[in-house]
């Protein structure tokens, strides 16, 4: 007995180092505080991507906000500083909200995942069967007025349907009765400037119904 626990500890070792990892389920619920839900869940390691992480990265933004923007997942800078969008797609989106006048600390933007997929690979769907439930209750903490999903990844997660970037544009979805647009990812956006018309038209689509006149 004594040698099988040894050869567990061993094994365990060389693939976490000195790290002891206990696997308990989160348990997902929250009481109603973002902030008391960060520390609730920060230490998740309810999939493989937590045990790599530098960073957990939970959201960034105002509690109350009346706009949440939903990325796919932190990159190498998100993993690095703990905090959505800050590296070049993140300086572009804060680019694009300064144009319509809102800053980061007015909206709320956070991920779909909240740990990095390794090489920046997509999220996989049991990646985001995890995931996703501490962003269902993030956004019922947060209860804004319009979410926007920034991709189809996001849109697909938060619309439980397939369809293309096209089709998820130009329409109010609803997901809990809180309005959904869906628009480019900024990464996108740097691979392919043709997209930033279409994101412009959606950003002042935004600005017009959801911000001017509150
Ligand atoms: N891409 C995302 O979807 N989210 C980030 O936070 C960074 C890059």
């Amino acid at each position: 007995m004594k040698r099988v626990i040894n050869n567990f500890l061993n094994q365990y070792k060389e693939v976490y180092d000195d790290k002891l990892y206990y696997d308990v389920r989160m348990d997902i619920k929250s009481n109603g505080d973002l902030n008391q839900y960060y520390e609730k869940i920060k230490n998740c390691l309810n999939c493989s991507l937590g045990h790599k992480r530098n960073n957990f990265v939970f959201g960034v933004g105002n509690p109350n906000a009346e706009i949440v923007f939903v990325g796919e997942a932190p990159g190498k800078n998100e993993d690095l500083k703990g905090e959505p969008f800050v590296g070049r797609g993140g300086k572009l989106l804060d680019k694009i909200l300064e144009a319509i006048k809102l800053s980061r600390k007015e909206v709320y933007i956070l991920n779909v995942l909240k740990c990095r997929p390794p090489d920046n690979r997509d999220p996989s769907s049991s990646e985001i069967d995890e995931c996703e439930p501490y962003l269902k209750e993030q956004l019922k903490i947060i209860k804004p007025k319009l979410i926007v999903a920034l991709g189809r990844i996001s849109a697909m997660t938060l619309l439980k349907k397939k369809d293309s970037l096209g089709d998820f544009r130009n329409k109010i979805h609803k997901y809990e009765n809180i309005d959904l647009l869906v628009t480019y990812h900024p990464a996108a956006l740097l691979r392919n400037p043709n997209f930033k018309k279409p994101t412009w038209e959606d950003f002042k689509y935004i600005k017009k119904n959801y911000i001017d006149g509150r």
